[in-house]
């Protein structure tokens, strides 16, 4: 088999690169461990910052987006007992919009076969040779078959737990936090018309949405917590307590999904090794109390494409060279941005008492500071693609 670039994972980097390069007549085949099925299944975050509602927009994969996407204008930040809005729309003229990453990879897969695209399904044994200039992926296809697709590139979009990184020996940069957040999806209506970030004693709460009759609801737990061992009721009374304000009652249902993530901060760098690309958790990892994961992956393989297509077409390296500098300025960004959401709304398992009255300051300047409420809502909807500050 051949193509000119082989995408390794179909998470939202991994397809949306393969669409962005159809659109300028460049050819790739999308390899995936899982079936379809899981893939579209899989539920994570759920932020869609501007400039990635923009670029969806941009190249026809918005429809469903701006149908059932809830575009929101702010968020709330809760601590002390008190509730204070920060105003996006007043602040920087944008917003954000909920939309569940499993709807952008079901719109992105259903796109790209409708334009007879290639996405190889529960593809196994993958390995990547020959990176100096001929790479080749193996892997032994759904029917048990062991196949060779030779490439121009490839693309390593296959995630934190992927292959691709393997590949070479990047500089790895690696912080893991002494906290996790224990999830769930639960059949019960928004009783908020946005985020609810809360900072309370017992530990962090986050209040968000998947749809009309969806909230997608987290709470900090320890990091070895197995989510078995908290039961629907404990988890609804925690975040009662947790996200607490005047006139706020949470609207409770039945728990539908339940899971706890560990939070980490990890950039691999570079983000290139010869014809192999890495974008997206592949690279990097972001504790998601800045939404900015999935956004980042979506990033990533913007400035890839634009990349790819004059390296494909007449041989240009210049866009190919910058790559890894221009995608790790827009990482570290975001890097920044997340560490310092997580460490302004999350207790410390010690409970330092310095550190408790040094984050609720920096709650207090950030609501009452027009300057400092415009940073946190100008990196919260996302700084423009491109180069990063
Ligand atoms: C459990 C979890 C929960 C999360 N929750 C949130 C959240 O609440 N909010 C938030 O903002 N962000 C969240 N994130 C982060 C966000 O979902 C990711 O940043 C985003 O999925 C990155 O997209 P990606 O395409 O780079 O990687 P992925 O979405 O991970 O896609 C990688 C794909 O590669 C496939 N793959 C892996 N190995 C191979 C292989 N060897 N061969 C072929 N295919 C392979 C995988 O099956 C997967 O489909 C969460 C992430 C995880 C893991």
């Amino acid at each position: 088999m051949r193509t000119q670039v082989g995408i390794v994972g179909a998470g939202p980097a991994g397809l949306l690169l393969s669409h962005l390069l159809a659109r300028s007549g460049v050819d790739s085949v999308v390899l995936e461990a899982r079936s379809r099925t899981y893939v579209e299944r899989r539920v994570r975050a759920g932020v869609l910052e501007h400039p990635t509602v923009e670029l969806l927009r941009e190249v026809g994969l918005a429809d469903r987006l701006d149908r059932e996407g809830m575009r929101h204008e702010g968020i709330s930040l809760r601590f002390d007992g008190g509730d204070h809005r920060i105003d996006f729309a007043d602040l920087v003229g944008r917003g954000i919009t909920v939309y569940g990453q499993q709807e952008v990879v079901k719109d992105l897969i259903a796109a790209r076969l409708d334009d007879g695209g290639d996405i190889r399904f529960e593809v196994s044994e993958v390995t990547i040779d020959g990176l100096a200039d001929s790479p080749v992926i193996g892997f032994t296809g759904a029917d048990g078959r062991r196949e060779e697709l030779h490439c121009d590139v490839v693309a390593g979009c296959d995630g934190f737990h992927g292959i691709s990184r393997g590949a070479f020996v990047p500089e790895v940069f690696d912080r893991q936090y002494p906290f996790a957040w224990l999830g769930i999806l639960a059949k019960a209506a928004p009783t908020h018309h946005e985020l609810v970030y809360a900072n309370h004693p017992n530990g962090f709460a986050l209040y968000s949405m998947r749809g009309p009759e969806i909230t997608r609801l987290y709470l900090q737990v320890p990091p070895d917590t197995d989510a078995g061992t908290w039961s629907d009721t404990q988890i609804w009374d925690e975040l009662g307590s947790r996200l607490a304000a005047e006139g706020f009652t949470l609207n409770e249902g039945p728990v539908i999904e339940k899971g706890v993530t560990g939070m980490r901060s990890f950039v691999a760098e570079p983000m290139r090794h010869g014809r192999l690309f890495l974008a997206g958790d592949a690279a990097h990892i972001v504790p998601p109390t800045g939404a900015k994961g999935m956004n980042l992956a979506i990033a990533d393989v913007h400035v890839l494409a634009e990349a790819l297509v004059p390296f494909l077409r007449h041989g240009d390296e210049s866009g190919i060279d910058a790559y890894s500098d221009t995608c790790l300025r827009r990482v570290w960004r975001a890097e920044h941005f997340s560490w310092w959401m997580t460490s302004m709304l999350h207790v410390a398992p010690d409970d330092d008492p310095i550190a408790r009255r040094l984050q609720l300051s920096q709650l207090r300047y950030t609501v009452a500071s027009r300057a400092a409420a415009t940073s946190l809502a100008e990196n919260y909807v996302g700084l423009p693609h491109g180069v990063s500050p």
